[in-house]
């Protein structure tokens, strides 16, 4: 399994896709046991890059399947799999949906995704991912019934209409013989491959009148299963999922306004030496002042900010700003700034922080970056390479909310940390909770062991406080000892 993931990561990293839509394919178990050698991978790279667009279209990956690719007038079959396309389905859909009121009676409608296919399309090659497709097309169609209608809705995406009695309970068990078809292993060129699937559905009447208004309600189930359920699971359409989308997409067009409108700001939280109780530095945290939402948590927009790209600029915002305001400080503490994985996506990070400190003259010495596990699981290699780089240059990292992921320890053993950060789950629970205790109490033995210094986060009573001095837990932090303040507060409490 070690090399399936050293080869996820190499794959990752020569096609340049999504590291865990690799790791997430089984098929590429398979591939990985061939022992593809690493050197022709190397030498093929170039090749896949540069006929990476012609095989999309080539291997009918093309997101407009209604569109001829040589003529340009719409088609009405999808070349690849013979299958209706978009625009015969809404047609079909719409006779089903009179057809059904006329009657008095309901239709489903179900949507059906392939997880992660371009990246397993990009892996496998064109010719297969054809092959792969049409058997899928084929699957699908052995399981639904004749009266049902099946169409290829986009590159990696199906539908199936029930029409006439399509009841809810009819309709999960449908979904449920799909998911089964599909998730026997499709024979290919002498070994299986695996795939994976979602399924989104919408009622009608119930969640809607019109042809376009079901397909677009089960393509919103359809996103909405992934993070409710993950792989493999099937959704309802509920009104409420397009409430939430509208108020995402407000939030989300809010948010691409806030740097220019100056609606950011930092807060900075002390950090105390557990025996001294002297302050050892801050970690700036991030607040965003909307004119009518007033201050949103940054739990509520990072995750937002990381979806729709928006991480990247506003990140350098935050380490440019917070490096600024540091090297204004009337004592010379350091300043712990926290790093999405998203920003190590960006291989000139390093170079980046590099050049904001050289801006800002705060020495490398001052700079802490927090990051959490996620950096290491996306993409191990590059990620490592530029945390390296990151602490040549003399900045220390430190790995946050240590506790609430995998918690891998080969993780420590993978980078020379410079300090843990206990998650404040865990010291909530201190003095409370047998497990918690004895967690905290072996987080703390392996950073002893490990020289590695450590800070308990969310100290908020004087008896969690005791127990970690007890426990030489070497930092703390906590709404006990000092809670997140403006930077006008700070420049007060510095001097
Ligand atoms: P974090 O990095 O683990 O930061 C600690 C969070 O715990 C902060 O929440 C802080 O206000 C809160 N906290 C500290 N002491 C206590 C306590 O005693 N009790 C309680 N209940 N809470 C305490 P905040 O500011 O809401 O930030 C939440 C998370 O948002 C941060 O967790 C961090 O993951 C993320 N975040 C904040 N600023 C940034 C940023 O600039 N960039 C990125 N990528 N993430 C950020
Ligand atoms: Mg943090
Ligand atoms: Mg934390």
């Amino acid at each position: 399994m070690r090399e399936v993931a050293q080869m996820s990561s190499v794959f990752a990293c020569l096609l340049e896709i999504e590291p865990p839509a690799v790791a997430a394919l089984p098929a590429l178990a398979l591939l990985a046991s061939n022992a593809v050698g690493l050197a022709a991978i190397g030498r093929a790279t170039w090749r896949l890059r540069c006929e990476r667009a012609l095989r999309a279209a080539a291997c009918g990956l093309d997101p407009d399947v209604d569109r001829d690719p040589l003529t340009g007038p719409p088609v009405h079959r999808d070349p690849l799999t013979g299958l209706p396309t978009r625009r015969l389905f809404r047609d079909r859909l719409a006779q089903s949906l009179s057809l059904a009121d006329r009657e008095g009676k309901g239709v489903a409608l179900l949507c059906i995704e392939l997880d992660g296919f371009q990246a397993l399309a990009q892996l496998i090659g064109g010719p297969a991912a054809q092959r792969l497709l049409r058997e899928i097309a084929n699957r699908l169609v052995a399981t639904a019934r004749d009266t049902d209608a099946v169409a290829r809705l986009g590159p990696a995406s199906f539908g199936i209409v029930q029409p006439l009695g399509g009841t809810p309970r009819e309709a999960w068990a449908m979904a449920q013989r799909l998911l089964a078809a599909l998730s026997e292993p499709f024979p290919l060129d002498g070994r299986l491959v695996a795939i994976a699937a979602c399924i989104g559905i919408a009622l009608h009447p119930t969640n809607g009148g019109s042809a376009d208004m079901l397909i677009g309600n089960a393509e919103t189930a359809l996103g909405r299963v992934k993070p409710e359920t993950g792989s493999g699971g099937i959704c309802f359409f509920e009104q409420q999922m397009n409430t939430h989308l509208h108020a995402r997409h407000a939030l989300e067009h809010d948010l691409r306004h806030a740097l220019e409108r100056d609606e950011l700001l930092l807060h900075y939280q002390p950090l105390f030496d557990s025996r001294s109780l002297r302050i050892v530095g801050y970690e700036a945290l991030l607040r965003w002042r909307h004119p009518t939402r007033g201050t949103v948590s940054p739990a509520e927009f990072i995750p937002l900010a990381e979806e729709c790209g928006l991480i990247a600029p506003i990140g350098s915002w935050v380490l440019r700003t917070a490096c600024a305001e540091a090297s204004l400080w009337s004592r010379p503490l350091r300043v712990a700034v926290n790093l999405s994985p998203i920003q190590f996506r960006n291989r000139d990070l390093a170079l980046l922080v590099a050049g904001i400190l050289a801006e800002t003259g705060l020495p490398a010495s001052r700079l802490e970056l927090e990051v959490t596990e996620g950096v290491l699981i996306d993409d191990t290699t590059s990620a490592l390479a530029i945390l390296r780089e990151l602490k040549a240059q003399g900045i220390a990292i430190a790995l946050d909310d240590f506790g609430t992921g995998y918690s891998s320890l080969s993780y420590l053993r993978s980078f020379p940390f410079d300090k843990l950060k206990i998650d404040r789950s865990f010291v909530r629970e201190l003095g409370e909770d047998r497990e918690a205790d004895a967690i905290v109490r072996s987080i703390l033995a392996l950073c002893r062991s490990l020289n590695l210094d450590v800070t308990a986060e969310g100290v908020e009573t004087p008896e969690q406080l005791a127990l970690l001095r007890e426990q030489d837990c070497s930092q703390v932090q906590g709404f006990l000892l000092g809670r997140p303040v403006g930077r006008e507060e700070l420049a007060h409490a510095l001097v």
